[in-house]
């Protein structure tokens, strides 16, 4: 996309605050500094230094894209919900636009994470479901994110597959939603609940010391070949096969991208996803997706923030000023 402005990305997250010029699926110049969750005036302070600590080495950008752990409201750019940063009510498009002078594109970081992967894939349609302590998503339609009316869309991880299923542990009404079945927190209440009743088993063990199972804990004893934990397992994936099935159904993406924390146990459980997915999709659809786990590249989440700047900034002049978007 040579045709691009020059453009930053910041990956905001709840450990580090990364920035860095991006160049097409690439980025230079980047600086990485611990993200200050003491306030919401000491975090927007290190973001604005980042930025401008990267544009002193990159030159001036055409536009800043921040990619932040939380829901936004897109066309406003408002922090609606925010877990692990101070950010919750902040009109963070407004905030930085006014402190760097430069228009500004904010979205969730699952969001921006699926339109890396994209660009690196060199792909224009593209699912991408991201398993860590809770369950997002991103949906790239013809190269571009799919947001719903509001930019809230495309919650992936909310999306039921047990009607009556475990309550969901985010902040979530629904029951036997994927992030109730699939994320790190589902797998620590499931092993947990197990270990409680097998006091001799390697998990139970477990349990007796910490008082709880943890995820990691939960795929060593599993990689180490305990049937508990492998069981566990079997049976996340198999809901996730389910959810694969469903989304591939809605989607027909050219690829389905499972990243997150929990994917790098994949070994434990991708394989059972693929085939339960394989017996309930449509056959046509599913002769046709390649399912995957997502690169993830150290620098995706400053990519992604880029590459949203870079679109939105060359898709619609009369939204290059925040203060002139309707
Ligand atoms: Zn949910």
């Amino acid at each position: 996309m040579g045709s691009d402005p020059f453009v930053l990305g910041v990956d905001v997250g709840g450990t580090k605050v990364a920035v860095g010029a991006v160049y097409g699926a690439e980025a230079g110049e980047l600086v990485e500094h611990p993200t200050d969750t003491s306030g919401r005036e000491p975090l927007l302070d290190g973001i604005e230094a980042g930025v401008r600590e990267v544009s002193s080495k990159a030159g001036d950008p055409a536009a800043v894209g921040v990619g932040v752990p939380s829901q936004i409201e897109f066309a406003t750019g408002r922090v609606l919900s925010s877990v692990n940063i101070p950010l919750a009510g902040v009109p963070l498009r407004d905030v930085l636009g006014s402190r760097l002078g430069v228009p500004i594109y904010v979205d969730n970081d699952a969001n921006c994470a699926a339109l890396a992967e994209a660009e690196l894939l060199e792909v224009r349609n593209l699912v991408m479901l991201t398993l860590g302590t809770g369950v997002g998503g991103g949906v790239v339609i013809d190269g571009r994110i799919f947001r719903g009316t509001h930019g809230l869309g495309a919650e992936l991880g909310h999306f039921s597959v047990i009607a009556d299923g475990p309550p969901c542990p985010g902040n979530c009404p629904n029951r036997g939603c994927v992030e109730a079945l699939c994320s790190g927190t589902a797998l620590e209440r499931d092993a947990t609940a197990l270990a409680k009743g097998r006091p001799d088993s390697p998990l139970g063990r477990l349990y007796a010391e910490g008082g709880r199972v943890s995820g990691p804990e939960a795929v060593a004893a599993a990689q180490a070949g305990d049937v508990d934990a492998l069981r566990l397992f079997k049976r996340l994936g198999t809901w996730l096969g389910v959810a694969i099935a469903g989304y591939v159904n809605v989607f027909e993406p050219e690829h389905f991208l499972i990243g997150g924390g929990v994917s790098r146990a994949a070994d434990l459980f991708l394989e059972r996803a693929r085939a339960e997915a394989a017996s309930r999709a449509l056959p046509a659809l599913w002769e046709r997706v390649n399912v995957s786990l997502a690169r993830g590249a150290a620098d995706a989440g400053v990519i992604g923030a880029g590459l949203l700047a870079a679109h939105e900034s060359g898709r619609d002049t009369a939204q290059v000023k925040p203060e002139t978007a309707s």
